[in-house]
């Protein structure tokens, strides 16, 4: 497998910084997010506040960090980071189009809504995660459920049901029909049985950080009926993981709720490991971004040369 001196997470203005002050600096990239860039860059109608680019489109702006991706040949890899493990002399990224390789990661995954649903913190690490294929190998036998909200979730429901008694598998977005025909026409006889309707709770049992257990996820039916699905673990396929979540270990800080603890330097508590732009706290701007994906990028770059 090819490990690449640097993975950067995020197509944002801090991925995009980074990944192009590490490429400029002939390391090779491996830039990690949607193709189509961070949808936030093409929401503002008007960016007052850019340097240089007065009352510059969101979306303009988007076509110029195109342009320089291009110019410099960084390609974006469109993958979802489930996440991100370190093993002393290098990071393995567990990703919806596999498992890839670096030596530093810089995080730019912008401000996580932090929505959960009753029960999914609680219970977060005690029966409840973010990464199927993961903890797949814990649950055999067993039974879990899975909260897919997006297509990439197919696949990890799939794998479950390889390995566990019974896989519940609740979609939360479109299309999935027409790929999940056979599944949804075993209906309860498949291991993989498709449960159509609204999660509504992670339910288990009492006790402290280290003893409480989920044991249920509450369904409301497409008929309105609520059922409790007993399983033994409850996964949330998102687009977006909580950065606590994507990488074990990981110190966020104590001020500011959320965002991840760099120095200025924009050094994670983890070795070979950066943060940038929004998941670092606020201002939540767009120069702020970029110019911490700067600091990230050879900061990144400086790690891998000392190596
Ligand atoms: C409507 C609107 C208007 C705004 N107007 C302005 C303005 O006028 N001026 C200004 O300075 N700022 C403005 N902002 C704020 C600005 O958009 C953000 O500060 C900026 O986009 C932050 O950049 P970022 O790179 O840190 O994160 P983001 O732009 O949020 O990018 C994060 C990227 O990481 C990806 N990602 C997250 N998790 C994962 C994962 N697990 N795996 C793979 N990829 C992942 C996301 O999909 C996204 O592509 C505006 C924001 C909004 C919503």
């Amino acid at each position: 497998m090819k490990r690449y001196d640097m993975a950067v997470i995020g197509t944002g203005p801090a991925g995009l910084s980074a990944a192009i002050n590490g490429k400029i600096r002939n390391k090779s990239v491996l830039l990690l997010g949607e193709k189509d860039l961070s949808r936030k860059i093409g929401m503002a109608p008007v960016v007052e506040n850019y340097l240089g680019l007065p009352k510059i489109k969101g979306s303009d702006l988007g076509k110029a960090f195109e342009r320089h991706l291009e110019a410099l040949d960084i390609e974006i890899t469109e993958a979802v980071i489930k996440q991100i493990l370190p093993l002393g002399d290098y990071f393995s990224l567990d990703t919806t189009e596999g498992v890839m390789e670096a030596s530093t990661v810089v995080i730019g995954t912008g401000v996580v809504p932090n929505k959960t649903m009753p029960g999914e913190e609680k219970y977060l690490g005690n029966g409840v995660g973010y990464c199927a294929t993961c903890d797949g190998p814990l649950y055999r036998g067993r039974k879990v459920a899975i909260i897919g909200e997006i297509e990439e979730a197919e696949r990890d429901a799939r794998y479950m049901a390889e390995l566990a008694e019974k896989v519940y598998y609740i979609p939360g977005y479109d299309g999935w029909e027409e790929r999940m025909a056979e599944e949804k026409a075993a209906g309860q006889d498949g291991v993989l049985e498709i449960v159509e309707g609204k999660p509504l709770e992670v339910e288990g049992t009492e006790g402290d950080e280290f003893t409480r257990r989920a044991t249920a996820l509450k369904v409301q039916q497409e008929d309105g009926v609520e059922v409790s699905l007993e399983v033994d673990g409850i996964f949330f396929l998102k687009s977006m993981i909580p950065a606590t979540s994507l990488v074990p270990g990981l110190q966020m800080d104590e001020e500011d709720a959320g965002a991840i603890k760099v120095d200025r330097g924009m050094s994670t508590n983890i070795p070979g490991l950066f943060a940038a732009g929004d998941c670092t706290g606020r201002p939540y701007q767009y120069m702020k971004a970029a110019g911490e994906g700067l600091i990230a990028g050879q900061a990144a770059v400086a790690y891998i040369d000392k190596k």
